[in-house]
């Protein structure tokens, strides 16, 4: 599950008065933001306290990690696979399966394909794949279903118009894993190298898709893998798979991953953060800033100023420059999902909605939340899951 945070930028406080964490990037804007006595913010302090917690680049840590790789091979050595990885074809699943192979692993790699990635991001499965020898297992939804999907958040005039690919990407993964009873689910987050997204206010589940989809669309929903509540819960208890975030031990840095992806297999840089996928580059250079007032590169630029890789100045100078947007973008998601220029400019204008005006499991969850924090600390629910969404949003 992507982790996404939304706010909207108060046009009122001119730069020059914005209060900036003194170490990285983040600013008063940012929810749930605070200062210590150093002007540290707390999302600093939260990485370097998951730094100590996972041991990250140090020995310890490395350790550790062995550990939990010998206890995938054991719990899969009698399996064809042991081990699930999702593929989008960016830098971190791209490294995590080169990764794997290193590690005497032998994934199955996992695709949801919302049939809208560039052909650079299909080309970059298939090369890394190819020369590693692991095994691809993809699900394509239907193009009509799933545009209809699309459009309909769009028409909501809701925040989470990507809800649909990350919920089916999850529930992909569990299904994958169960079919093969493989137990467990390598994940290529790196809080290093992407931070910690912030508590925002986005929200998606099951049944706000489904309510989304009932109100504004049209299609019979088919091919889409949708995680209703009994299906999470069936995978979280019966199947069992367990969520594992490598990178969290390792002292990754994308930029060497890239160049080690591009040398050994060709692999190609696609040009921006989650830019592999044309829906998600609409989300994140279009969507989000001229709606909703957001703009989420600073996730990245404040981890890349943390780990060093960036000095300050230049991150916050690249924050506040617009983002780069693909000239034929705006025409190609018009086109495709049959809006009207008129049609678009009207839902771009008018107020944004939120996912708590709709249906949703939000309750469901919270009466619940004993039992998902047990499935937290067991790692069959992603923690953040449990954080975000099991208790009262308000
Ligand atoms: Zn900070």
């Amino acid at each position: 599950m992507t982790e996404t945070a939304m706010y909207r930028l108060n046009p009122d406080i001119s730069l020059a008065n914005v209060r900036i964490c003194s170490r990285c990037i983040y600013d008063e804007r940012v929810p749930s933001i605070t200062f210590d006595s150093e002007g540290v913010c707390n999302y600093c302090r939260q990485v370097e306290s998951l730094s100590a917690q996972y041991a990250t680049g140090k020995l310890n840590g490395k350790n550790r990690l062995k550990k939990i790789i010998d206890e995938i091979r054991f719990e899969g050595r009698k399996k064809r696979y042991d081990c699930v990885i999702g593929v989008s074809g960016g830098t971190d699943s791209s490294y995590l399966i080169h990764w794997a192979v290193e590690q005497g692993l032998r994934p199955l790699a996992v695709h949801y394909d919302n049939t809208w990635n560039t052909a650079i991001a299909t080309q970059n499965i298939r090369k890394v794949l190819f020369s590693t020898g692991v095994d691809l297992y993809t699900h394509v939804v239907n193009n009509k279903e799933i545009d209809d999907i699309f459009r309909s958040f769009f028409f909501a005039g809701v925040a989470e118009i990507e809800a649909s690919t990350d919920l089916g990407y999850a529930y992909t993964l569990r299904r994958v894993a169960a079919k093969y009873g493989i137990s467990a689910i390598l994940e290529g987050h790196s809080f290093i190298e992407e931070g910690i997204t912030p508590l925002g206010r986005n929200y998606f589940d099951g049944k706000y898709i489904q309510s989304i989809h009932r109100l504004f669309g049209e299609q019979q929903l088919r091919t889409y893998p949708l995680m209703t509540f009994s299906r999470f819960l069936k995978s979280a208890i019966i199947d069992k798979p367990k969520f594992i975030r490598p990178l969290w031990y390792l002292n990754y840095s994308k930029e060497e991953a890239q160049l080690l992806l591009n040398q050994r297999y060709g692999w190609q840089y696609y040009g921006g953060h989650h830019l592999e996928n044309r829906m998600t580059a609409f989300y994140h250079s279009i969507y989000m800033p001229e709606k909703f007032g957001g703009d989420l590169r600073n996730n990245t630029l404040a981890a890349r100023v943390r780990n060093g890789s960036m000095d300050r100045a230049t991150a916050w100078a690249e924050y506040n420059s617009p983002p780069i947007v693909e000239r034929q973008l705006l025409d190609y998601f018009l086109k495709r999902l049959n809006i009207s220029p008129s049609e678009y400019s009207l839902v771009m204008s008018e107020p944004p909605r939120d996912w708590s005006e709709f249906p949703t499991y939000k309750r469901r969850f919270e009466r619940f939340r004993l039992l998902f924090k047990l499935l937290a600390k067991a790692d069959l629910v992603p923690m953040s899951f449990y954080l975000k969404y099991c208790f009262p949003s308000k």
